[in-house]
């Protein structure tokens, strides 16, 4: 049985690179009928926050990620925050040092970062050099007795370390690359290096997904492993694969904190969460050579590890709206219409929530859907139906009324008055024949009177949001901009 595992720490808002991550995991348990587990690595109480943790499960739950074991929900393992865990990684680390695997540190930071100096001076490897690796018990209880505390130190094995990771294949890496690290701190707090791996081996987890940047954690992993192996804790050293890097403006890694990388920014824009998740997976995987749009259900039945790419992923924002576009059309207009409605009915700042017209809306989203690539694009499109006023934008105004339109409106009008307003077509000849009086063609005749019932230079087709307008207030809006 397959078991996988997502384990953020709840620190600050997620990010994309994080959904990507989550996502990957996902879609692999679901495609092999495995388990996702939902941890939440919050053992470090000076970054983590309750608000977080909060805001992990609300982005989990409108992702669509549904979690087989975790919060909320528990499982075999709970709990499954580790700050409930405390006592099992107190009992771990108290093994590990019972049987020789780890050892107590008292070395202080001032005395480390002299000696990482003076072996960077010399051209040597600058990791932690072993100096408390073989105390004697009178060695120990002289530190002691100084009242030097220490830390929990990992003894990594004098060997090399190769396996093969799922994406970037075989991987080596030399003993001297990977020395002894700290797994407890002074005052007792575990530390992510050993908290993540015996939970990952408590859970039975089989296989880790994560991010490129966890790349260099993963020798020290397979040493604790090894050692938990020996202990009875473990049973099996789980298969890694590293997911590549995804990279921003100008080529630079995509950091949690560029503003781009925050989910909320994708919420609050009104991607589709399917929408997003399409676009996310093509991060370093690809559904076909010739397409990019497709469902989350396809992507599941076609995801495997193994596809992934190891090269750098460049996030494009342009093609994450274009495909966030693709599924706002793929939407049946009733689910469109409802998906924008919080939207509409935010507060604005022209406009109040109860001037929303459901009717009016529902007759206009078919056009607006054709139109959009994200839902909060929609007010743009679609407030002239709402405002009591339209807010006229000044320069389109300007542009649109130049010359020969202002006259051209007064005809306009006139012809307007006698058409049948609940038919497009005929709003359209009543413009088309105002235009052919003053030798302008349709396109130019429109422009007018779109500002004139909008406010704007561009937006839907004209004849069916003047005929959802209706009569009166468009020529309203008409004689408004006249006088
Ligand atoms: N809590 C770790 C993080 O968010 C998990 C890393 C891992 O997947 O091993 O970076």
């Amino acid at each position: 049985n397959i078991r996988v595992r997502f384990c953020p720490s709840p620190t600050g808002n997620p990010h994309v690179g994080l959904v990507r991550t989550a996502l990957f995991n996902w879609a692999f348990a679901r495609h092999n009928e495995g388990t996702f587990v939902f941890r939440i690595e919050d053992t470090d109480a000076a970054r983590d926050s309750e608000e977080s943790y909060q805001q992990l499960l609300d982005s989990m739950r409108w992702l669509g990620f549904t979690w087989d074991e975790g919060p909320e929900i528990g499982g075999p393992h709970a709990p499954y925050r580790q700050s409930e865990r405390m006592d099992i990684y107190k009992d771990v680390a108290d093994k590990l040092l019972a049987g020789g695997y780890a050892y107590p540190c008292y070395c202080t930071a001032e005395e480390l970062d002299e000696r990482r100096e003076a072996a960077r001076a010399a051209g040597r490897a600058s990791g932690y050099d072993g100096h408390c690796r073989d105390l004697t018990d009178e060695q120990k209880q002289a530190y002691e007795a100084e009242g030097r505390s220490h830390i929990v130190r990992f003894r990594m094995p004098d060997e090399a370390t190769t396996f093969t990771d799922l994406v970037r294949g075989e991987i080596t890496v030399q003993p001297e690359n990977v020395t002894d690290y700290g797994i407890v701190r002074a005052n007792g707090a575990p530390l992510y290096t050993l908290v993540n791996p015996v939970d990952d081996a408590l859970m039975e987890i089989t296989h880790v997904l994560r991010g490129e940047d966890l790349l260099s954690s993963t020798p020290r992993q397979i040493a604790l492993y090894k050692a938990l192996i020996e202990l009875g804790v473990a049973k099996e050293i789980p298969q890694f694969g590293h997911l590549p890097y995804v990279m921003g403006e100008g080529n630079k890694k995509l950091s949690k904190r560029d503003p781009q990388a925050s989910l909320n920014l994708y919420r609050e824009r009104g991607f589709l969460p399917e929408g997003l998740l399409n676009y996310l997976s093509l991060l370093g995987w690809s559904f076909s050579a010739d397409q990019d749009v497709f469902s989350i259900e396809d992507m599941v039945a076609k995801f495997d590890i193994a596809d992934v790419n190891a090269n750098p992923a460049r996030f494009d924002l342009k093609k994450a709206e274009s495909i966030n576009g693709d599924h706002i059309r793929m939407l049946d207009v009733k689910a469109f219409a409802e998906a924008c409605e919080p939207w509409l009915k935010a507060p604005h700042a022209n406009w109040a929530p109860e001037d929303f017209d459901r009717a009016a809306w529902e007759a206009i989203a078919p056009h607006a859907q054709t139109r959009i690539t994200v839902l909060s694009d929609i007010t743009a499109n679609v407030d002239f139906l709402f405002l009591p006023e339209p807010v006229l934008d000044q320069p389109s105004w300007d542009k649109a009324m130049k010359g020969e339109p202002a006259a051209l409106l007064t005809t306009a009008r006139e012809k307007l008055v006698d058409a049948d307003w609940s038919d497009p077509e005929s709003l359209k000849n009543a413009v088309l024949t105002a235009g052919e009086a003053h030798g302008l063609k349709l396109g130019k005749a429109q422009a007018p009177v779109r500002v004139a019932v909008t406010g704007r230079t561009v937006g839907l087709p004209l004849f069916e949001s003047l005929e959802i307008l209706g009569k009166e207030k468009s020529l309203a809006r008409i004689d408004a901009a006249l006088a």
